[in-house]
This record gives structure tokens, sequence and C-alpha cells, in this order.
């Protein structure tokens, strides 16, 4: 389908927990009598093993005893600073279009954050004129912004997942 490589790291590997293989205590499970979790940084809710936002129900329930305030598993990356991906974009061109690029980005990037609780830019650095970084909390999140950079500028597009961990790093040149 696409054109640039993809250098699948050995089968099984990905997405691969680790761990014990029973039962794991859930540590954002509501405790009892409680409707849901809540994220007390970024209003994320959580129920039923399920994250996702709900203005109206972040609203009615926040403050209240019938929720449980936690920190949800994307804002304890980012407090961290533990990225799943890393996204470099390079190149003389990159330097040339750099605002319409990082707009691109900044873009693809916020709709699927409204949608997912757990796919999130963490940090955007910029290395000099001709180089920037981004840092996902997932895997998913740097892969689709490196293709869609690819999708509307064509150039050089690789992925390369580690071998033990989820993690990705995905270059983009031209
Ligand atoms: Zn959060």
């Amino acid at each position: 389908m696409g054109r640039y490589d993809e250098t699948k790291k050995s089968s099984g590997a990905k997405g691969k927990k680790f761990g014990h293989a029973g039962r794991v205590e859930d540590p954002y499970r509501p405790e009892e009598g409680q409707e849901a979790s809540i994220c007390t940084s970024c209003r994320a809710l959580y129920q039923n093993k399920r994250w996702f936002f709900d203005d109206k129900l972040a609203a009615r329930l926040g403050g209240t005893e019938k929720v449980r305030q936690v920190l949800c598993p994307t804002c304890r990356k980012i407090k961290d600073g533990y990225p799943e991906g890393i996204l470099t974009l390079s190149g003389d061109f990159f330097r040339e279009r750099r605002p319409e690029i990082i707009t691109l980005i900044k873009n693809e990037a916020d709709r699927v954050s409204s949608r997912s609780v757990l796919d999130r830019v963490i940090k955007m650095a910029e290395e000099g004129q001709n180089k920037l970084v981004v840092e996902t909390s997932t895997e998913k999140l740097a892969q689709r912004l490196g293709r869609a950079v690819y999708r509307a500028y064509k150039g050089k597009l690789d992925f390369r997942w580690a071998a033990m961990n989820r993690f990705v790093r995905v270059n983009w040149s031209r």
C-alpha cells in the first residue's frame, strides 16, 4: 500500500504485556458505589475498563463522592516523560515548510486526541532549524502523524520498532 519502508520487529513481540499472566488488579477501577473514575489532569473518565472524554458527565460527577480521582495512564506517561513513540522530522524541505508541517501535525494530533484518551503528543521540540522531534504517548500516534506528513508531502518515511519494549521510532525526511 504505502511506499515507505516498514521494518516490523519479530512477530509476536508487538503489544506483548509483561508481568503476571493471571488477573491483575485494575488500578483505575472506581470504588464500590462510584460511577466512574476521573483524571484530575485531563478530566478523562473511566468506566467499564474504558477511557473516554465526556464533558457533561465530567461536569456532573466532578468533585462529588460518585467519582474516584486518579491520574490517567496518558497523563502519567506525560508526567514521567515516558513516550512510546518518537517521530523525527528533518531535511531542507522540512526547514522551508516548517510552519505548515507543524500545523498539520498539531491538527492531526488534536483530531486523534479529542477522540482517544490514550493518544496524545507529550512533547514537541525543535532541534535547530531543520529538525523537529515529537514524542507521543502511543506507538500508534507516532505512526499516524508520520503517515499524515508522508501523505501530504511524500518524502521518506520509516518505522523502527524496539525489540523488547512497546516503542517505535518514526523518521520522516525530505
Ligand atoms: Zn489524564
